[in-house]
């Protein structure tokens, strides 16, 4: 179960649409881009990241 209460600490990994795959917070302060595109992967929402990207992998 995720307690959607608790801010996520954990790296995430996401592919953008442009196929590069990036490690990102899961609690990230500013917006983060995709290295390649530029294309916006996640901003923070709350105080934790809202992932506009696919995420493959939640790494602990
Ligand atoms: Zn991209």
């Amino acid at each position: 179960m995720v307690n959607l209460k608790e801010p996520s600490t954990k790296f995430m990994k996401v592919r953008c649409n442009c196929k590069n795959e990036q490690i990102i917070f899961g609690k990230c302060a500013t917006v983060v881009n995709c290295l390649v595109c530029g294309k916006p992967l996640a901003h923070p929402v709350g105080g934790k990241s809202q992932v506009e990207a696919r995420v493959l992998e939640v790494l602990d």
